[in-house]
């Protein structure tokens, strides 16, 4: 084999000129189109799983990716705006839920919860995050179950619902709701996805309609047999004859006397109530000389003192002076007083009058050496109707209102009232009014 001749010096630096060129193209080729071309790669599969590429580097990139980069910057930025948009509604979104007073459930067509507000949580205690469990499993109610499922069909329900849930002590009751279940249909969706359960909680209103039934029902039979006493001795009257009989007429006059008395006083009793439950009562609170109300509440008693013939005692600071209402300190005295004197005894009756007047507060109790109140009754004496022997309070004119006007006034002082007692000694009534409202004061007799 020849071997091949020298090559000259034309053709040495013909190659030397091409192999500089093919080292530049292949120079310009790395940094404008591989290197280029690799990070625009990363950018679109970084975009394609939701990540917004960063602008800078892509707007500083230079020959035929330019073009494209450019686009995939302003692309990014879309993505990047849309993103934050969607950040700020599902921020907006989940501000409402919390702010809501009403408990919000997401499920899905399984009855999944997916999403649930925190008043939900609250509102049934729950233990642990609904999410997760089925709705069935966490409030095992048939009739939601089946709200929500008609929801998810597409039928949208607004009902009342009755549900166990479990008080802060752990303990069950029912719960009144207005539960509203709505299906979730995202756009474009044939059918609902899910569905959402709003709970508004309605006990407290049921509540208050109950005590209201209750209260129109008490207070209607306590004008019906008044009335109805009234009527019946009318009709006696009327009777052919009957206004001849003297004697006769005398005690129909002096029983409808009685009852209208009666049914004037519950009215007034009623109205105070009422005054009081509205907060619409007005005190004029002025220095109250507490020994004058009480004497002044005496004097008014003294019929019912001297037909038990019992004891009063007012054991009373003559220098202890309330800050107060007169008028309404006086029905609370009258209203306390007289009532040791309608449940005592008719032999040995005592009630005592004592104050106590400290930096903070005054007390005043009523004691009396009555039947007493048994502790199971004690607890509801207060309450508007309420009396241990319906008939006796009756008889003796007891409307069954007064320690609850008795509460009202106190309370509106600032105060409360408080009851001891012991079955067949005696009962104690304990006034305490906040030192604000009760200055010593030395007071002329
Ligand atoms: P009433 O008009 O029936 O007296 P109250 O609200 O004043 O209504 O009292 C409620 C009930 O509390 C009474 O019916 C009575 O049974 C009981 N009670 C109140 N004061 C006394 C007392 N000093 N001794 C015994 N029982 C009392």
């Amino acid at each position: 084999m020849n071997p091949s001749p020298p090559l000259d010096l034309a053709e040495i630096l013909l190659l030397a000129v091409a192999a500089v060129v093919a080292a530049l193209a292949a120079r310009w080729w790395w940094r404008r189109v591989w290197t280029p071309g690799r990070g625009l790669r990363t950018a679109i599969r970084g975009l394609a799983d939701g990540r917004a590429p960063d602008a800078a580097p892509l707007l500083a990139v230079k020959g035929p990716w330019r073009a494209v980069a450019g686009d995939l910057a302003r692309a990014g930025e879309r993505v990047r705006g849309m993103v934050s948009q969607l950040d700020d509604e599902t921020l907006n979104l989940r501000t409402i839920l919390e702010s809501l007073t009403e408990g919000v459930l997401i499920v899905d067509t399984a009855q999944v919860v997916h999403s649930a507000n925190t008043p939900l949580e609250r509102m049934f205690e729950l233990k642990s995050p609904p999410l997760g469990r089925s709705v069935l499993e966490i409030f095992r109610d048939g009739e939601l179950r089946a709200a929500i499922a008609k929801a998810i069909t597409g039928e949208p329900t607004i009902r009342e619902i009755t549900l166990e849930t479990r008080g802060p002590d752990g303990r069950y009751a029912p719960k009144h709701f207005d539960l509203a279940t709505v299906g979730l249909r995202p756009a474009g969706a044939e059918r609902p996805v899910g569905a959402i359960a709003v709970f508004h909680d309605i006990s407290a209103l049921k509540a208050l309609e109950s005590v209201r039934r209750e209260f129109v029902a008490n207070v209607s039979h306590e004008l019906r047999t008044p009335m109805s006493i009234i009527n019946g001795y009318l009709e006696t009257l009327l009777d052919a004859g009957a206004l001849d009989d003297r004697a006769l007429t005398v005690k129909a006059l002096t029983v409808m006397q009685k009852h209208g008395q009666r049914l004037n006083l519950l009215v007034e009793d009623l109205l105070t109530i009422s005054t009081f439950e509205h907060g619409r009562a007005a005190l004029h609170v002025e220095p109250v000389p507490l020994l004058v109300c009480l004497r002044k509440v005496v004097d008014r008693l003294e019929p019912a003192i001297a037909e038990k013939r019992a004891r009063v005692d007012l054991a009373v600071d003559a220098g202890v002076t309330i800050e107060a209402d007169a008028n309404r300190l006086d029905q609370v005295f009258f209203n306390l007083l007289e009532n040791a004197l309608k449940y005592g005894p008719t032999e040995g009756l005592s009630v005592r009058v004592t104050a106590v007047a400290g930096p903070d507060q005054v007390s005043i109790t009523v004691e009396d050496n009555g039947p007493g109140i048994a502790a199971s009754d004690r607890v509801h004496i207060f309450e508007r109707f309420y009396r241990v022997h319906k008939d006796r309070s009756r008889d003796a004119g007891g409307t069954g209102l007064g320690l609850s006007i008795v509460k009202h006034i106190v309370q509106a002082h600032g105060g409360h009232v408080t009851v001891e007692s012991k079955l067949g000694r005696g009962s104690a009534f304990q006034v305490h009014l906040p030192a604000r409202a009760a200055v010593a004061r030395d007071i002329p007799q």
